[in-house]
C-alpha cells in the first residue's frame, strides 16, 4: 500500500505534506493523478517507494487570472520562456508530458490546444 501525501506549497518535504489517499498502485516521479475530481503531480517519492508527494494543479486558478501568458491547458503549467518559441510551434509540456500546439496572438497572448492527454492514474 502506498500513501499519497500533498506537499506544501512552500515546503515540499515528505514529512510536512498532508496524507490524502493510499493506492496498491505503482507511482513514480511525474505521474499523473486524479483523485477525488481533482488532479495531482507526483514530484517526490521515498527511498522505500511506499509514499509519494504529490502537488495539486487546477485549470480555473489560471483561468481566473487574466495575466497573458502561454500555460499548459492540461495541466495549468506556466512557461515564462514562450516568447522565445516563435510565432507557432508544438511542445510537450516539461510538467505533465502533454502535447501542446500553439499560435501567438497579438498583444502577448496564446491560443493552446491539447493535442494529447498525458496519462492519468485515478485513484479510488
Ligand atoms: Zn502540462
Amino acid at each position: 500500500m502506498k500513501r499519497i501525501f500533498l506537499l506544501e506549497e512552500d515546503d515540499k518535504s515528505l514529512n510536512k505534506g498532508v496524507e490524502i489517499a493510499t493506492t496498491d498502485k505503482d507511482l513514480d516521479i511525474y505521474d499523473n493523478l486524479h483523485i477525488g475530481g481533482r488532479y495531482y503531480n507526483v514530484i517526490l517519492k521515498n527511498e522505500e517507494g511506499n509514499i509519494v508527494g504529490v502537488t495539486n494543479y487546477s485549470k480555473q486558478n489560471w483561468e481566473e487570472m487574466n495575466e497573458p501568458k502561454f500555460y499548459c491547458p492540461h495541466c495549468g503549467y506556466t512557461y515564462h520562456e514562450a516568447d522565445k518559441w516563435g510565432e507557432s510551434g508544438e511542445v510537450e509540456c516539461s510538467y505533465c508530458g502533454a502535447g501542446l500546439k500553439f499560435t501567438k496572438e497579438v498583444e502577448v497572448s496564446y491560443n493552446v490546444e491539447l493535442i494529447k492527454t498525458p496519462k492519468l492514474i485515478k485513484i479510488k
